[in-house]
């Protein structure tokens, strides 16, 4: 090696964040709690403590500010993060934009996704309180084959079931999530009764991502050292994805940005989007930052924009706590759209909440639209786009189109889309070069 290689760069990098950053802490007026299925009343930890262990139950209602990321979590996190914040100057100049766009890619991740962010969390705080198995639903597979990952790190078992649609059609998802020693079914199944229940009522249903988390919360409750992850929508799953947004907060700040103007996320249970714009918004709620955050969901499955904003269950049967979110009722089935994970009935409680009170608004975007934005950033800055992230994509163009104003933009690309490539291949088909 020669006398004076250069010596690596370190002090200017960003670290991996010590704490994640819980948004309870600064909203103006508190989130209306969750609660008891059975009594109406705001849920408590002891009851939730038996479907998670009580360090999450905790974290699912706690108002403080930053929570400590322990370091076995932070160990893994290195893997992968810190993810790249991109600034896509060939993207700009395809739009014809004043604009500085700049990416954040979750895309890096061992399965692809932001998904682990919170996976890994979850299976350490399971195995510290002698849980041996994890139960969980999967849309796309992303969820299912984070939590395997997850699983195998930490030494705990994880039994997933997958929405049927996804199961036929993303057999490579299947494939990741065995290859990481995870047990897969199809749902609805007939191993438990709310599947039994409602392959009698309508054998050819395609499945839902409410009617899964019904089997895995049913398995998680019969077995006593079972518990049930979730991969969105709960609070303490947004906490684990603040570390996104803290990031870029910092990257920003190395490329010499003050923050962001507008801030866009594709939405689907919520967590990729409030990950990355929740500590955006502490900055608007504690210092005078003026960043105003965009939701991007599908027009096929669109809780956001054409919800009610109202108490209702996270999965099909009525097992879970009463969330107040935006939702299109636990009954909703949307189309089998290619964008898997945008396919839930309900929104974060905490983006919803964020919504209500008018520091988020949300998009509905076309899937045409969303595989044409895919494209362009594939062609532009090389990485191919999940489908789901497509969504936000679009949602930018749209409005880098409507807006040239100079301004600072971050889009989240919450993971790659390199396992939907016959979601893509379907498309090209139709597509004019
Ligand atoms: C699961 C998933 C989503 C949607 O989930 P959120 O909780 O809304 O983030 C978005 N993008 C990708 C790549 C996913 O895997």
């Amino acid at each position: 090696m020669s006398a004076n290689a250069p010596a690596p760069e370190t002090g200017n990098a960003v670290q991996v964040p010590t704490h994640w950053y819980n948004i309870q802490a600064d909203f103006p007026e508190p989130m209306p709690p969750h609660l008891h299925p059975g009594t109406n009343e705001p849920i408590t930890v002891d009851d939730l403590v038996g479907l998670f262990p009580r360090a999450l139950a905790e974290q699912e209602l706690s108002t403080e500010r930053y929570i400590e990321i322990p370091q076995a979590v932070r160990d893994v996190y290195q893997i992968w993060r810190t993810t790249p914040l991109v600034r896509a100057t060939r993207l700009e100049q395809a739009l014809g934009t004043s604009s500085r766009i700049y990416l954040k890619y979750e895309g890096v991740s061992p399965v692809g996704s932001h998904k682990p962010n919170s996976a890994v969390a979850q299976a350490y705080f399971n195995k510290e309180e002698g849980i041996t198995k994890l139960t969980t639903e999967t849309g796309a597979g992303q969820w299912g084959s984070s939590l395997a990952f997850a699983g195998a790190l930490f030494g705990v078992d994880i039994e997933i079931w997958q929405v049927a649609a996804s199961y036929e059609s993303k057999p490579y998802r299947r494939y990741l999530m065995e290859l990481y020693g995870g047990a897969v079914h199809s749902s609805p199944s007939e191993l438990t009764e709310a599947g039994r229940a409602i392959l009698a009522a309508t054998p050819d249903t395609p499945g839902s991502l409410g009617m899964a988390v019904s089997e895995a919360v049913e398995v998680a409750m019969k077995e006593p050292a079972a518990r049930y992850a979730l991969g969105s929508v709960l609070n303490h799953v947004s906490l684990h994805q603040s570390v996104i947004g803290l990031e870029a907060i910092e990257q920003l700040a190395l490329a010499g940005e003050d923050t962001a103007d507008v801030v866009f996320g594709c939405a689907g249970g919520g967590s990729n989007l409030a990950g990355l714009s929740f500590p955006f918004l502490r900055d608007v709620l504690t210092k005078d930052a003026k960043t105003r955050v965009v939701a991007a969901e599908p027009v096929a499955c669109p809780s956001l924009t054409e919800g009610e904003y109202r108490y209702d269950f996270g999965d099909f049967s009525g097992m879970t706590p009463l969330l107040k979110m935006y939702t299109l009722g636990k009954d909703f089935v949307p189309d089998p759209i290619h964008a898997g994970g945008l396919r839930y009935h309900g929104m974060a409680p905490l983006l919803s909440h964020a919504k209500h009170i008018g520091l988020v608004d949300a998009v509905a975007i076309a899937q045409d639209k969303a595989f044409h934005a895919g494209i362009l950033v594939a062609r532009t800055e090389g990485i191919v786009p999940a489908p789901e992230s497509t969504h936000a994509l679009a949602a930018a163009f749209d409005y880098l189109g409507q807006n040239d104003r100079d301004e600072t933009i971050v889009i989240g690309v919450s993971g790659h889309g390199q396992l939907d490539l016959p979601a893509y291949g379907g498309f090209l088909e139709t597509y004019d070069r």
